[in-house]
């Protein structure tokens, strides 16, 4: 398990406690926030964020939360998502197919 910020600074890999890998880009990870802010308690409410809306989001910082979450500190201010460890891997799925799926 662990999260690694790569090189170019604009993607993070995920090792899964499985051993499969993920990557991620900061702007779809960020535009995918999870909070209230964010994607309202409803879809009505959500601010239908996309990657665009992030082109220069930095990951500032990484928490773990309890056994099922990262909580991620943006570059923009914003800290409230929490991130579920399905949810991560679903997006992986949803953004390509990950190195550890071929
Ligand atoms: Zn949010």
């Amino acid at each position: 398990m662990g999260i690694t910020l790569l090189a170019d600074k604009s993607s993070v890999e995920i090792e899964w406690q499985d051993g499969a890998t993920t990557s991620h880009r900061l702007d779809a990870l960020r535009a995918a926030c999870p909070c209230a802010l964010c994607k309202g308690h409803n879809p009505a409410e959500s601010l239908n964020l996309t990657p665009e809306d992030f082109p220069d989001i930095e990951l500032l910082d990484v928490e773990v939360v309890g056994r099922y979450a990262y909580r991620f500190t943006w570059s923009d201010g914003h800290d409230k998502g929490i991130y579920e460890f399905e949810k991560l891997r679903n997006l992986a799925a949803q953004e390509g197919p990950a190195e550890a799926s071929k």
